[in-house]
């Protein structure tokens, strides 16, 4: 007698060329070999752009052994200054922590992760920053991002090694482009990128003292919250000239009243 399996959906294994507008950044990372090994990592899942914002120790023989023939990757590093110039032309930021709730804002498994930044490099420059072995990242970095991931664990024990959390967000990545089927993500407005909004962020804090709304020595809750705020707004190049028109406008108010002009 026959007997009939029904096997699962056959999943497609063949190798689809990874998008090559997904930056991989790390920031002041201590140890070479780490940076070594994150490239191994991204060159496995074949993803390509390593910045590398303020390495110690870099170029260094160890990173190019711990790369192990991903030296490639570390040959094309750019390396940044400061995390605004990495981020740079990104209109879609990801920050990762190893801790799940280190501060409230947006996070996401690597899964979920994964899937929005493929929707978003449809677009444009995308990108996923790594912090430091010891510390990981500031909170002031963790705010340039528009969403953390976190990748679960043992939540005594939470934290990876920096490359070991490359390797797994790079698979998902790898995962999620391999399986997608859907077409063009939804979203194609003119993103402003972070650079811009940067320059944004910090226009507004200015105007907000100027009016005397914000506290100049303790700008810290309330500009994390309207960070949060345009982050989740995904503003674009138009609406963020038009609003910093609405503050330039405030601040001229401001200065002609104190004037009496
Ligand atoms: N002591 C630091 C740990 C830094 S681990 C802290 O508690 O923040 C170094 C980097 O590896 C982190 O900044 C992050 O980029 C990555 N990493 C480690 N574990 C991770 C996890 N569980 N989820 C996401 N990223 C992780």
């Amino acid at each position: 007698m026959a007997i009939f399996v029904r096997l699962p959906r056959a999943v497609r294994l063949e190798y689809v060329p990874m998008k090559s507008n997904i930056r991989i950044v790390l920031v002041n990372t201590t140890h070479p070999g780490n940076i070594g090994a994150a490239a191994r990592a991204m060159k496995n899942m074949g993803l390509t752009r390593l910045y590398l914002v303020q390495p110690q120790g870099f170029p260094c023989a160890e990173a190019t052994a711990r790369a192990s023939g991903a030296d490639d990757l570390l040959a094309h590093a750019v390396v940044c200054d400061s995390l605004e110039q990495a981020l740079a032309g990104c209109r879609f930021v990801v920050g990762t922590s190893a801790r799940s709730r280190r501060i409230s804002w947006p996070v996401e498994n690597p899964r979920q992760c994964a899937a929005r930044m493929l929707q978003e490099c449809e677009q444009g420059e995308v990108a996923l920053v790594f912090g430091r072995e010891h510390s990981g990242l500031s909170n002031a970095e963790l705010e340039t991002c528009h969403y953390l991931v976190h990748i679960p664990g043992n939540p005594d024990f939470s934290s990876l090694n920096l490359a070991a959390a490359v390797q797994v967000l790079s698979y998902e990545l790898m995962m999620a482009h391999t399986e997608q089927d859907a077409g063009p993500g939804e979203d194609r407005r003119d993103l402003a990128p972070a650079d811009e909004m940067e320059s944004f962020f910090g226009h507004l804090e200015q105007t907000l003292v100027e009016l005397e709304f914000l506290d100049a020595n303790q700008p810290r809750k309330l500009m994390r919250r309207l960070r949060r705020l345009f982050n989740r707004a995904r503003l674009d190049k138009t609406e963020v000239n038009i609003l910093r028109g609405v503050f330039s406008a405030a601040q001229g108010r401001k200065l002609s009243k104190k004037t009496g002009r």
